[in-house]
């Protein structure tokens, strides 16, 4: 049997007036990138405040985002680090992270920053190249879901054991359980999702919030 409680708009409005604590410099920058034609590529404030939660959950010091967008998502990972952690924020389209900037800068965090302007794979390469394997505590998976396995591979690579990876909109509104539905995206997204099912490099659990979000953390060498 399904078990699940189906979230009506009056029960979502609840969750948020009892648990969001989204901050004045967060709600601006949603409300700027709300101008753009493509906003809704942006998490939602209780996601971001999720991202934030694990952040400093698992102590984290250095973190990988794979695609920022206008960085809302970039600066509730920020917010959660201590003074000198990083988010090495990747992606290609510099006109989104200037929206964002400004706010970085109002919140403080803009030196925790990095922003890594070219295609994702090859920023996670040079990290590779440079020695960083194993040095990452948490790494956000959510640019062009085409590209999602390259992404998996590479990120696993640059955490440390213990280290946390989210896989963002793993359900693709729900395309991915439909048999009949087939595009590349979700072709790529049902093959990492079912690859990650029997991979024992990692811890997992797929959680039906959001569009779906993928945890999957770093098993310890054996
Ligand atoms: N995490 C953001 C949303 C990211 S939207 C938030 O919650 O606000 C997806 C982003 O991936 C877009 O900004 C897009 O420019 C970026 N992207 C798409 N393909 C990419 C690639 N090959 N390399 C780097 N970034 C890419
Ligand atoms: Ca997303």
């Amino acid at each position: 049997m399904l078990v699940h409680l189906a979230l009506d708009d009056e029960i979502q409005q609840y969750v948020l007036d009892v648990s969001l604590r989204e901050g004045e410099i967060a709600r601006e920058l949603r409300m700027a990138t709300s101008q753009v034609f493509e906003h809704r590529m942006a998490v939602s404030p209780e996601q971001g405040q999720l991202l934030g939660f694990l952040v400093g959950l698992i102590s984290a010091t250095t973190v990988v985002e794979v695609g920022v967008f206008t960085g809302y998502s970039t600066l509730a990972m920020a917010r959660a680090l201590p003074p000198g952690g990083r988010v090495i924020a990747c992606d290609f389209n510099e006109e989104w992270a200037d929206i964002g900037r400004p706010f970085w800068e109002r919140a403080g965090v803009a030196d925790r920053i990095q922003l890594e302007l070219r295609p994702a794979v090859q920023t996670l390469d040079a990290l590779l190249a440079a020695g960083a394997a194993g040095t990452v505590d948490f790494a956000f998976i959510d640019a062009d879901k085409e590209n999602y396995p390259l992404y998996f591979e590479r990120c696993l690579e640059l955490l440390r054991p213990g280290g946390l990876m989210a896989i963002d909109n793993v359900l693709l509104t729900g395309n991915v359980a439909r048999p009949d539905f087939s595009d590349p995206e979700t072709d790529s997204m049902r093959a990492l999702n079912s690859a990650l099912r029997n991979d024992e490099r990692v811890e997992l659990s797929m959680l039906p919030v959001f569009d779906g979000l993928t945890l999957a953390y770093k098993r310890a060498c054996d």
